[in-house]
């Protein structure tokens, strides 16, 4: 049966995962110029792999994140990147697609926020499968994690382990035998203080990254959404300084 070999070979990934690459080999870094998602291309490449950058043109309420990926992702070490279009404002259903305000100086609770973009994971990690089977590329890093964030159903382990079986079922590789495709999440279980350290270790420049949903008309970041808040969180942490300009001077 081909679907209990691919079952099988799935449970020796996490062996394959921790093998290092030679530089030759490529991997698909979901890339939003996001402080996790730059940590996780330096990451990548830590790790051994030219990284190629994916980044989606989704309907997100403003352009300061393309633009920074647009104009960083070459510095950040892409060797190749794109940006997809897919407008999800014509499903809305979230603050960042939708004419729905984003909330500010949140209190913590156990609800979904109105930030979580119905699917968005799920969709981002299928045009990167898409693009790897393309591409003859096995490996893709997305930089979810499942402790410092805000709640989206889409950054747990559980979510990301079910996926890379999906894409084990999906792909012409996988069925016929020849590789598998393997979703690294780096910063899964890191603490974003956590995050921060290993990013600056690996000579991150988080100056080059945006993590606001609600950014001014110049780029400066709000200082009181929720990406915001652990984003200071973390810096303050790892007892470090976040170079990013906010509006108010933080
Ligand atoms: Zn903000």
């Amino acid at each position: 049966m081909i679907d209990d070999c691919v079952i099988c070979a799935i449970s020796s990934l996490t062996e394959n995962k921790t093998r290092k690459k030679n530089m030759a080999e490529k991997a698909i870094v979901l890339y939003s110029s996001g402080l996790d998602s730059t940590t996780c291309m330096a990451i990548a490449k830590q790790d051994g792999f030219t990284p190629i950058a994916l980044s989606f043109s989704y309907g997100q309420r403003h352009s300061v994140e393309l633009e920074k990926a647009q104009k960083y992702a070459q510095l950040v070490g892409a060797a190749k990147h794109i940006i997809v279009d897919i407008d999800l404002k014509q499903i809305g259903g979230s603050a960042l697609t939708a004419d729905i305000e984003v909330p500010k100086d949140r209190l913590e609770d156990e609800q979904i926020p109105v930030t979580y973009v119905p699917a968005r994971n799920t969709i981002f990690l299928s045009y990167a499968l898409a693009w790897a089977e393309v591409l003859n590329v096995f490996d893709i890093y997305i930089g979810v994690n499942a402790l410092d964030y805000s709640g989206y159903p889409d950054c747990r382990p559980e979510f990301i382990s079910a996926f890379e079986q999906m894409a084990n079922l999906a792909t012409k590789a996988a069925v016929d035998g020849k590789e598998l495709i393997r979703i690294h999440t780096p910063l899964l279980q890191l603490t974003k203080a956590q995050i921060i350290a290993t990013g600056l270790e690996l000579g991150v420049d988080y100056g080059l990254t945006h993590s606001c949903y609600d950014p001014d008309a110049t780029g400066r970041a709000c200082g009181h959404c929720d990406s915001c808040i652990l984003r200071l969180k973390g810096f303050a942490e790892a007892g470090q300084r976040d170079p990013v300009a906010y509006v108010g001077g933080k």
